[in-house]
């Protein structure tokens, strides 16, 4: 009994490494690869993950994990471990149906989309990328058709980042909230705005990353488990829960913008550092789940950085890195990182109107699985949602439908995520204040570890073993609801603008 757990393990151990090589040359394509020397890292990722693909769909492994999932020695399984044989079950039945050449020539489109998605935001031509997107929409479907043939196309996506999410419960989700945000965005916008004249200057990058390390170091980031680099899009990567790294970009005319990503990404890093470490690469391990990844950085981002508070304790010591802030007060920074503005990019939006970029790509994203409409006719669909949401319309696709990467690699059902993220975020807020005590004062006085050992013990040490659902439930004891984040919005918005 005892052999097949332990070839089992050893089987793991293999794919584990694997898996380190693909990781490794991911991340030295983002962080430091020079151009010429792209091509053959991509030849090698391609290599190493037919391969990784190959020993985790093999014979070998369904024969070990049908062995172990028999009665008796399934029984004697430990609980991780059962959840291990019955997760790594789960996806091979699933992905056993991807016919090997079919999985090998996606895998190409891929990268053969992604180049042409570059190009075309370059060039702000969209009829560079159109045919790859018709292309990577069509093989979408087939894919979903092998591993989900019960579902609806679209669901089965949702499904794939978030388990346990479909269209319907979005649907109410998401409807709740434009009800509310609408008219209260309009009302904001309408109001008196902050002048951020003041923050216009040159912010060296090196002091910006001095300012990184601090922040980072302040919500409890270890730099013995994980690294910094430097990327053109932040990102966060793992090999195990003892070597976590961020990336981030710095602006010489904005330092705000690397201040909120370091958070941000310091917060996804956070979470994946403190999952138990006997989950460490296995399927128990690394967070899957999108929206409950998100919850976390966006917790970070947006409940917590986004609080004046949080800068009560750091804010002289920001100063004393970046000079060019000294004649600007505390309350005016404040005002100035929660700015609401109608605008183009959905990186640089603020948190409120950030709902309106996601709920506009959720909605496409219907439109092309559920509505069919096709490739040729989305940058319109995408300007006239701008309007509807945002009263902008995008001078050119690379700053409309082109700017984000997602939909170049297939990452179709992605996006709603990151709102989901958010609508947790509102519920575990009430949740840590009804159980700590009021956040406000827990930040100014500098307790803000109490709230990270709060998340690792609540929701980051269980790694992948409780769906989005699981989470909530025992978290907040609740269903999932919108509600919450409605509520503070317009608390601190009202606040804010002074519109009450
Ligand atoms: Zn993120």
């Amino acid at each position: 009994m005892k052999e097949t757990l332990e070839e089992l393990k050893e089987y793991l151990e293999k794919i584990a490494k694997y898996n380190r090589v693909i990781i490794l040359l991911n991340w030295d394509m983002e962080t430091c690869t020079p151009k010429l020397g792209f091509d053959k890292q991509a030849d090698a990722i391609g290599y190493f993950s037919a391969e990784a693909f190959r020993l985790s769909t093999s014979d070998k492994l369904e024969k070990l994990l049908e062995q172990l999932s028999e009665k008796e020695e399934y029984d004697s399984l430990d609980e991780t471990w059962k959840f291990i044989v019955k997760r790594m079950k789960r996806d091979l039945d699933k992905d056993k149906r991807i016919p090997a050449d079919f999985y090998e020539s996606y895998v190409r489109e891929q990268a053969v989309s992604g180049n042409a998605w570059r190009e075309a935001k370059n060039k702000s031509d969209f009829s560079i990328f159109a045919p790859h997107l018709e292309k990577l929409i069509e093989m979408t479907k087939e894919k979903t058709g092998y591993t989900d043939p019960d579902k609806e196309v679209y669901d089965a996506l949702l499904d794939q980042y978030e388990e346990g999410m479909n269209s319907e419960i979005i649907d109410g989700l998401f409807e709740e909230l434009k009800k509310e945000l609408i008219p209260l965005v309009q009302k904001i916008i309408q109001a008196k705005q902050p002048d951020d004249s003041k923050f216009k200057g040159y912010y060296d990058p090196d002091d910006q990353k001095k300012v990184q390390k601090l922040l980072l170091e302040y919500i409890g980031f270890s730099f013995d488990a994980g690294a910094v680099g430097e990327t053109e899009h932040p990102f966060t990567t793992n090999f195990s829960s003892k070597d976590v790294r961020v990336t981030n970009h710095y602006y010489e005319q904005d330092a705000i913008s690397a201040m909120f990503s370091a958070i941000h990404e310091g917060g996804h890093a956070i979470f994946e550092q403190h999952v138990k470490e006997e989950f460490d690469e296995t399927v128990a391990g690394s967070c899957c789940y999108m929206g409950i990844h998100e919850s976390q950085s966006r917790f970070y981002e947006n409940i917590l950085g986004r609080n004046k508070n949080f800068w009560v304790p750091v804010y002289d010591k920001v100063v004393s890195l970046l000079p060019q802030l000294q004649n600007i007060s505390l309350d005016e920074f404040y005002r100035e990182i929660n700015h609401v503005r109608n605008s183009f990019i959905r990186c640089d939006a603020d948190e409120l109107t950030y709902c309106f970029h996601i709920i506009l790509r959720y909605e496409m994203e219907k439109a092309i699985f559920r509505d069919h409409v096709p490739v040729e006719e989305l940058p319109k669909l995408w300007n006239e949602k701008m309007q509807e949401y945002l009263q902008i319309t995008p001078k050119n696709d690379a700053e409309g439908i082109l700017q984000d990467m997602h939909w170049s690699d297939g990452s179709f059902g992605y996006f709603p995520s990151y709102l989901l993220g958010s609508i947790y975020d509102g519920m575990f807020l009430e949740k840590i204040s009804e159980e700590l005590g009021d956040i406000d004062t827990i930040l100014k006085e500098g307790r803000i570890q109490e709230i990270t050992k709060w998340l690792n013990e609540n929701i980051h040490q269980y790694g992948s073993t409780r769906t989005p659902q699981e989470v909530i439930h025992e978290v907040c004891g609740k269903e999932v609801s919108a509600k919450p984040l409605i509520r503070y919005f317009k608390e601190k918005y009202e606040k804010l603008y002074e519109l009450v």
